[in-house]
This record gives structure tokens, sequence and C-alpha cells, in this order.
């Protein structure tokens, strides 16, 4: 073997890294191995390059309903508050954002990830890059780990593909979800997880935009608003979010989409779903009915469109018009179906995006076969699974990484007791 080290992490990202630093700082010898070029490549592109690392309150209800029992015990051991102290411990100043979303007071990514690699570098931890994992194996006193060197992109020639054998006592799978390929995602973690005997679940992409079956006319591409959305289903409200809601050239983007994205995957399994979208959400459709009218007064004798613009953007304003059967040169008025219109403006759902556009991944390594409190593997003893290679999905508002940072500190903890 070419290494012999108590501990190996796979995959330097959010758990990880913490994993690695926590082990490091309980004072067994750690060796992180990672296939990008740099540690935390993904966790950079977090929160659009400012890393939404948290929330300030955070709890079983934030993720996936059959998780939460799992949850609550490692909430429990590690509550929220300590994984905050944890950043603060490594010098972290943070500001809090839009329900409850923390943030680094620099809102760079790369401060978070410099502060977690210097400080495992400080505690004598070390990180092999373009190094990738292709087997974990049960050896005489741990395991055995099979690496090969990956070809860095900018090298023209084909070198790589050596081969490495890392000798470990202990071994934290924190390879990562399937999510976003182009920076590290993959199913290779599962791929090393089911020949040590574990279970794993369907995965599909969750806080993922949404195609639209017939898209609403092009011309909507770009349109940004704040809106309420309700996803419906079998002719119920399934879910409901509010905030940004972004039109774009195949569908809906934006955060109220992608709060919805999980419940719309899960639906779609089992019939047609529409997303509905009240855009003038602050204004009940009485009052909106009633606000009409008068405009309809005020502008009487002018064609519609002067009636309309300046309640929204004139492109959705043009085609909730047509929607309502109302011709956008005819006369002012028509105030009750342009305000149905407007605060039920329907968009059908065909499928998410792919695993290339989703944050995250659901499903995962079954809950069950892990130690909510260790991390530590029921179906092979001196192995620990982190992050959302589990079956954990949260919502969007930091508890990803939430989830990330509680794992990895648990296990990076309870894999360094020997
Ligand atoms: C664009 C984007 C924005 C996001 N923004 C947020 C946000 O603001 N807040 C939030 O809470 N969550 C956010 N998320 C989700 C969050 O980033 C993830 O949930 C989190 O990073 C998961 O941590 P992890 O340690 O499980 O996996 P990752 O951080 O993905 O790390 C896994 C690492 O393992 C490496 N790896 C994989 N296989 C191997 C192998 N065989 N050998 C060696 N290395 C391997 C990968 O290259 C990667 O570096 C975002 C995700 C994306 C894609």
């Amino acid at each position: 073997m070419d290494n012999k080290t108590d501990i190996v992490v796979v995959g330097a990202g959010a758990s990880g890294l913490a994993a690695a630093l926590e082990a490091a700082r309980a004072g067994a010898s750690v060796l992180v191995l990672e296939k990008n070029h740099v540690p935390g490549r993904k966790l950079l592109s977090t929160g659009s390059g400012k890393c939404n690392f948290s929330n300030r309150v955070v709890g079983p209800p934030d993720y996936n309903a059959p998780a939460r029992p799992f949850l609550k015990k490692a909430f429990a051991a590690l509550p929220p508050g300590e994984v905050h102290a944890f950043f603060a411990g490594l010098g972290l100043l943070w500001s809090e954002g839009e329900s409850g979303r923390l943030f680094p007071r620099s809102m760079r990514s790369q401060d978070v990830a410099a502060l977690l690699c210097d400080e495992l570098a400080f505690r004598g931890g070390r990180i092999a890059a373009l190094t990738e994992v292709s087997s974990v194996k049960p050896a005489a006193g741990g395991f055995e780990v099979r690496a090969r060197r990956v070809a860095p992109k900018w090298e023209k020639k084909a070198a790589g593909g050596e081969t490495a054998v890392f000798g470990a006592r202990r071994v934290i799978l924190a390879a990562g979800g399937a999510s976003y390929p182009q920076i590290g995602g993959g199913e290779g973690g599962y791929a090393l997880l089911r020949p040590l005997g574990h279970q794993v679940s369907p995965i599909s992409p969750s806080i993922v935009p949404l195609r639209a079956v017939k898209y609403p006319p092009r011309e909507l591409d770009g349109v940004r608003l704040e809106a309420r959305l309700r996803l419906l289903a079998k002719g119920r409200v399934a879910a409901e979010s509010s905030g940004e809601l972004l039109f774009t050239d195949y569908g809906l983007s934006g955060p109220a989409v992608l709060d919805l994205s999980r419940a719309a995957v899960a639906a779609l399994a089992e019939g047609p779903v529409a997303i509905e979208s009240d855009l003038l959400p602050e204004i009940a459709p009485a009052a909106l009915e009633k606000l009409l009218e008068e405009r309809a007064r005020a502008f009487s004798g002018r064609p519609f469109s002067r009636f309309a613009l300046g309640l929204l953007n004139e492109k959705i304003l043009r085609v909730a018009a047509s929607r309502a059967g109302i011709a956008w040169e005819g006369p002012a008025g028509q105030a009750k179906p342009f305000a149905a219109a407007l605060k039920t403006f329907r968009t059908d759902i065909e499928a998410p995006l792919g695993f290339a556009e989703a944050m995250v991944t659901a499903g995962g390594c079954a809950l069950g076969e892990i130690d909510p409190v260790t991390f530590a593997s029921k179906k092979a003893p001196g192995l620990y699974v982190t992050g959302e290679l589990l079956d954990v999905d949260g919502r969007s508002g930091g508890f990803n990484l939430h989830f990330a940072w509680t794992s990895g500190i648990l296990a990076g903890r309870a894999a360094a007791r020997f």
C-alpha cells in the first residue's frame, strides 16, 4: 500500500472537510482524497458564490419527511447552535439574510472553503486532489482504498490513470450526490457504497427548475416577479411557496419554484402537475378587482394596454390578457377576468430538469443502516457515511449545507475515537 493513515476521507466537499477537520482535531492522522483539482469545488458555487451555509433556525421539518426521525437524533447529538459555534471557532463572521439564511459576512464562499482547508492543514490533515477513489474494501486492520490519478483538464496529453492504494483504519465516505456533475457530482459514491452492503434508495433531482409541458409564450423568458405559487396535483393543492418566480426558455425557475420542486417531482410520478401563480400576492382578490375597476374608470376611452401597463412587467400582462380573452389594443376594462388571470396564472409542468441543474439529490444511502449519532455504518464496521450521499435532502435556505456540516462533524469525531 502507498500510504497508511488512521482515517481516509473520500471527498473534500462540505461534509468531508468538516469530518476531516474534526478527526484531525481529535488527534487522528487524516488523508482526504478528492477527484477535483481543488477541494470544496461545489462549496464555492453555493448560494451563487455567497454560500448560504446554514440557517438561524434548523430542524427536522426542513428536510424530507422520512428522514425526520433520524435527523431528530442527529440534531440532538449536535444541536444547530453548535454547528454555528464550529464556524465561529474557525473565525467566521456571518450575517443573516431573508428567512434566516446565514451567509459569511464577506459574502464569499471561497472564505468558508479556505477557513476549513487552512485549519485542516494546521491540524496536520492532508488533501490529495485529482485522486478519484474507485473502491473501498474491508482489509486487515481496516480498509484498502484504491484510487486513480485524474488528469487535470488543462493537461493536453492524457496523463493520469495510475492507481494508488491507501490503507486506512477507518473510512469516511463523503462523496456527495449526483447533482451538478460539472463540478464533482456523480453516482460514484453510490457505487462505492453498494459493495459495502448498503442499500441505495432511488435518487431524483431536487431543488431543481421545472420544464413546462407547452411552454408559455417565449417572450416571457427572463421575466422575474414576486409571486405566490400553488402546486396542483390530483385536483388539490399539494404544496405552496412564495418568493421570486423566474420564467425561462424551458419553463419555470427562481427560489419560489425551487422550493416547490421536491413536491413537484414526487407528484409527477403519480400524474399531471401544474403550478398556479398568484402574480400580485400582496393584493387580495376582491381588492384587486376593485383596484382594476377603479383603473378602468380612470382610463375609460383608452386602450386596454394603457389600463394594464404599470401593474407588472408588460410581457406578462400581455400573456395574462390574452389568456383572459382580452384584446391588448381593445377597450380598457374587463376587471374581473383580468384579475382572475393575474391571480391564477397556470403553467402545466412536464418534468424537472436533470441532475445537471439540480442543486440537491433526493434519495441515497438508506438511513436505517446508519447510526444517527455517529454516522457509522451498521453494515461495514469502521465505515462512516456523510452528507448528500445519504437519503436526506433539505429545502433551500442553507439546510443542505447544514446537514453536511452536522453529519461531517459527528462522523469525524466518532471516527477518531480509537
Ligand atoms: C449550484 C449549487 C448551489 C448550492 N447552494 C447551496 C446553498 O447555498 N446552501 C445549501 O445549504 N446548499 C446548497 N447546495 C447544496 C450543497 O452544496 C450540498 O448539499 C453539499 O455540498 C453536500 O455536501 P457533501 O459533502 O455531501 O457533498 P459535496 O459538497 O458535493 O462534496 C463531495 C465531494 O466528493 C468528491 N468526490 C465524489 N466522488 C469521489 C471519488 N470517487 N473520489 C474522490 N472524490 C470524490 C466530489 O468531487 C466533491 O468534491 C448547492 C448545490 C449546488 C450544486
